[in-house]
């Protein structure tokens, strides 16, 4: 009896002891798991972040995902994408700088808070073909074009007639009350791509927008080009800025512009260049 008792406890002890060990291996089992599935999900994430920031196709769909939304910046490595005009369309007008009239003809002033009168009137003069410049700059834009040769830089759009902005603008707004938006509607949203007439630099024939051989599309990948690299280093000899730069947008009411130039004559060029600030802030700091 008692031997028999005692078989039964060695039974029961060795199904214990069985059964404790199955635990301990399903126990291991679970955390190996567990922690390759962090591993793979640590590795896996940073491998598609990487590959998203190298490639431009990514960068390029970041670019328009972020432009749909509204109020947010997204920072990939080097590349900052900022929202586009959506964002501060909707901000109030009287926190923008509002130019006194009277200003000089190198610094008038012009964006969505700040319309060109229908009526200015600016000397005009043919750079090639249909494109014309203001007569006042356009020896400044010329040996621009020529000093940075070695690039083939092409002059892509210049001087705007306040009728073809016009006509730009209503065949937007046109587009988008064919999507069943009401006038006023589709105007609000025509903004977002095309500015209102009187509202664009290139209405003033002081504003131009760059092309290079190397890079032929006005794109943001534009800035990673030598040939921009280049014209950020010397435009400023010959009186003119980048327009729309980076991190600016609440300031400019425009999305950074790697293509977009002005002519503000070459001290002020200088000034606005090296400290790194936007025609907006040049002026409300002098006044004028
Ligand atoms: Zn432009």
């Amino acid at each position: 009896m008692a031997n028999k008792n005692q078989t039964t406890k060695d039974k029961k002890h060795k199904h214990k002891k069985r059964r404790s060990r199955s635990l301990l291996l399903a126990t291991t089992l679970f955390l190996a798991l567990f922690v390759t599935g962090i591993a793979f999900r640590l590795f896996g994430s940073v491998d598609m972040v990487s590959s998203d920031i190298s490639s431009p196709v990514s960068t390029d769909f970041v670019e328009t995902t972020v432009s749909q939304t509204t109020q947010s910046k997204v920072t990939l490595s080097q590349t900052t994408v900022q929202t586009s005009e959506k964002t501060t369309s909707t901000r109030t007008p009287g926190k923008h700088y509002i130019q006194p009239a009277g200003a000089d003809w190198n610094l008038k002033l012009v964006n969505k808070w700040n319309p060109l009168d229908k009526n200015y009137k600016q000397p005009l003069v043919t750079y090639s073909g249909n494109n014309k410049f203001d007569s006042r700059a356009i020896d400044k834009l010329k040996a621009l074009v020529n000093a940075g040769k070695a690039y083939n830089i092409r002059v892509a759009s210049l001087y705007r007639t306040h009728e073809l902005q016009t006509s730009l603008f209503e065949r937007q707004v046109k587009r988008e009350m064919a999507k069943g938006h009401s006038r006023s509607k589709a105007e609000e949203l025509a903004a977002t791509e095309v500015a209102r007439p009187g509202t664009s630099e290139h209405n003033l024939g002081l504003a131009v927008d760059f092309l290079f051989e190397q890079y032929s599309s006005l794109e943001v990948a534009y800035e990673k080009t030598e040939a921009y690299t280049w014209m950020l280093e010397h435009c400023a000899d010959y009186g003119f800025i980048l327009r729309f730069p980076k991190n600016k947008q609440s300031i400019t009411g425009v999305i950074f512009e790697p293509w977009h130039y002005r002519y503000v004559g070459e001290k002020v060029a200088k000034e606005i260049m090296s400290r790194g600030i936007t025609l907006e802030e040049y002026l409300q700091e002098k006044g004028n």
